[in-house]
């Protein structure tokens, strides 16, 4: 789920996602992370497990003089209760990593397939 876009007066782009099964906001594509010479990022995106840590990252935009709307920091304290897991809200654009399927145990020993003799029997 996405807070912000490129584009319109924004130079950051902002998403909910998970990390390690944690819930971040993540300044996606962020470009105060140092390029290589091919134009790729040479360090993962900054994710904050706080509205409030997004907000201080995206006044090091400013600071950057980059472009951040005030929306920007609208939206990211509008999920600030997603993030720390008061608003149980699905992304729906992004699995989710909690364990969601329950392991059934098995009715008895697990009996092994008898299976084809791997090669040579072919005429
Ligand atoms: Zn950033």
């Amino acid at each position: 789920m996405s807070i912000i876009r490129f584009g319109d007066g924004s130079d950051v782009y902002l998403i909910c996602t998970y990390r390690q099964g944690a819930r971040v906001a993540e300044c996606c594509g962020c470009r105060l992370v140092p390029r290589d010479d091919r134009g790729m990022p040479t360090a993962a995106f900054p994710a904050f497990t706080t509205a409030l840590g997004m907000c201080s990252h995206l006044d090091e935009h400013r600071k950057a003089g980059h472009e951040v709307p005030e929306r920007a920091y609208d939206r990211t304290l509008e999920r600030d209760a997603w993030l720390e897991g008061r608003d149980d809200d699905e992304l729906g654009d992004v699995p989710s990593r909690e364990p969601g399927s329950i392991l059934r145990e098995q009715d008895g020993p697990a009996e092994e397939e008898e299976s084809a003799p791997l090669g040579g029997t072919r005429p």
